[in-house]
């Protein structure tokens, strides 16, 4: 964790600011901290690898004995739930590996780790909505010099899609230790993660951000209402005159529909409700992503009818006071690689001269159910030229490259990530 970091912690039950505890075990550089005890008013958190646990749950608690002990190795364990020694010794392993890919750790945590289809996440349906609302509103906020947050963001497959967006990190905070530490190694390198429960009061301070954001999560989360007024909170200007910030509140499931995953959604009332300091607007995800498989604009400027709201299954919600938010965003393509170009996952490929042969075909029957939208811009079949496919691992985004990336035929994956 950066040392500057500290400036905006705070703890999330005493609301206090955090101080490394010097009189105990840790290792630090001079921008760095990489394990060690953080204290408050009221309690002590730890510290580990690097990722700041600011939560009490039983795995914290045994990870800071580790750490007050002198045992970082042993607390890193406690926090990926890895509690039998050859589990631990085989992820350790992979977790040293130069070479060790997303899907090589992943796996290493064993099968109920990220279950599903993170593999596809990057080009599902959800996911297209997502990262193109999270930008629009993000580069409008934001500044390219303001600092953004992704709550409950998981791996950081969407915080991915922030980073360049500003030159402060993002905040990456979730409850599960291993998807923050994924992220930062692997999905979102150059975020800042941070383990928080997304049912407490949020552990930083007042105004830190201009753009608190949560996709595919807030249906999960129990207290709603303090939730809502958390970001409120995080982005509150902090001088007047200040360039408003907004909350975005990114597919989360509409009661009046019913959904795979469900949660506990509330109706489009509901979810306004929760708003005190903000007017928010509510968008139904299906015009959203109509706009996206167009290739934009993102319209933010609609405002859809009561009956849109009611039939669509997951809703998109934005505040803010920021006048350049609610308005039509072009949605431009990048002229080079974030990561690596490559086939999107979902199709086979098949030699054919100098010609290669792709084929789109779903991991299973529920995978189809779920995300089957994707055919809406993914082709059920296409050929490439072999040079093209070679021509991928230049990184630029150019010629036929530019529409087959936009249809996601190819994605552009994190480094090593399968
Ligand atoms: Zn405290």
């Amino acid at each position: 964790m950066r040392i500057e970091t500290l400036d905006v912690l705070r703890c999330p039950y005493c609301g206090g600011r955090l101080s490394l505890v010097d009189s105990i075990f840790h290792r630090r550089t001079d921008n760095q901290i990489h394990d060690g005890i953080l204290g408050c008013h009221c309690c002590i958190f730890p510290l580990v690898d690097g990722i700041p646990v600011l939560h009490v749950l039983p795995a914290a608690t045994v990870a800071r004995d580790h750490l007050q002990a002198g045992r970082p190795e042993l607390a890193r364990r406690a926090m990926f739930g890895l509690d039998n020694d050859s589990d631990a010794e085989a992820f350790d392993a992979v977790a040293s590996s130069n070479t060790a890919t997303y899907r090589d750790t992943v796996e290493a945590l064993g099968p109920n780790f990220e279950g599903g289809y993170f593999l596809y996440r990057f080009s599902d349906p959800t996911y297209i909505v997502a990262q193109a609302v999270a930008r629009a509103v993000g580069a409008t906020v934001l500044g390219g010099k303001r600092r953004a947050i992704d709550i409950c963001g998981g791996s950081g497959h969407v915080t991915r899609t922030l980073l360049d967006l500003s030159e402060m990190p993002p905040v990456l905070a979730d409850l599960y230790f291993a998807k923050v530490w994924l992220a930062r190694r692997f999905t979102a390198p150059g975020c800042e993660p941070v383990c928080c429960d997304g049912n407490a009061p949020m552990p930083f301070a007042r105004g830190t951000f201009s753009f608190a954001m949560c996709t595919d999560a807030f249906m999960y989360i129990w207290t709603k209402r303090q939730f809502v007024g958390e970001m409120e909170r995080l982005v509150e200007a902090r001088a007047p005159g200040a360039e408003p910030g907004a909350v975005l509140i990114g597919h989360t499931h509409n009661e009046r529909t019913w959904t795979p995953s469900h949660g506990q959604p509330l109706s489009p009332e509901g979810y306004r409700d929760l708003f005190e300091t903000f007017e928010p607007r509510i968008f139904g995800e299906g015009n959203l992503f109509t706009d996206v498989v167009a290739g934009g604009p993102l319209d933010l400027s609609r405002r859809d009818s009561q009956d849109t709201l009611d039939k669509s299954p997951a809703l998109a919600i934005v505040a803010s006071r920021h006048p350049g938010v609610f308005a039509k965003h072009p949605l431009t393509p990048p002229d080079t690689a974030a990561g690596e170009l490559r086939i999107n996952p979902l199709y086979t490929q098949e030699a054919d001269g100098d010609r290669v042969r792709l084929t789109l075909v779903f991991p299973n029957e529920e995978y189809a159910d779920e995300y089957g939208a994707c055919r809406q811009y993914l082709p059920e079949a296409l050929t490439l030229d072999r040079s093209a496919v070679a021509a991928l691992s230049s990184g630029r985004v150019s010629g036929e490259f530019v529409e087959l990336l936009r249809r996601k035929v190819i994605v552009d994956l994190p480094k090593r990530y399968y």
